[in-house]
């Protein structure tokens, strides 16, 4: 538990200094293996600001990033990405499921792109074990 709790504070802290420093994925994409993968630019008073670092997510173990550094600013910047994701995916569901219980879809539904409400779907399922591991502070 102990351990579990230290992990959890080590993410909230890099989440933390990744809002502090402004940092934000620049771009993503998939690994051949269909793993996904951020790209995030070192902050102002890292060695060298604005170089591109790749972040890939791994199924059984935490994210890891090229600077090799455990759970850096930049996973940190990752991590809140993916958090706002969740958080639209969610939104999109609740607008799904309103549409579905009334006759008058409202007027963000119909502005939804259902091809890639799909897409979103379907990475969900791929990136469901990701979010267990760090639900559980498994780093
Ligand atoms: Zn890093």
């Amino acid at each position: 538990m102990a351990m579990a709790l230290h992990g959890l504070s080590a993410v909230e802290r890099a989440c933390e200094r990744a809002t502090l420093a402004q940092l934000d994925v620049v771009g993503q994409g998939r690994m051949r293996d269909g793993r996904r993968c951020f790209l995030v630019p070192s902050s102002a008073d890292e060695a060298e600001p604005g170089r591109l670092h790749v972040v890939e997510m791994h199924h059984t173990r935490h994210p890891h990033c090229d600077c090799s550094r455990p759970v850096c600013d930049h996973v940190g910047a990752v991590l809140m990405a993916l958090v706002a994701e969740a958080s639209e995916r969610q939104r999109v569901a609740e607008l799904v499921e309103a549409a579905l219980t009334s006759e008058i879809p409202s007027p963000d539904f119909l502005e939804l792109d259902a091809e890639k409400a799909a897409r979103d779907w379907q990475n969900d399922r791929r990136d469901a074990d990701r979010w267990e591991l760090i639900e559980a502070g498994n780093w």
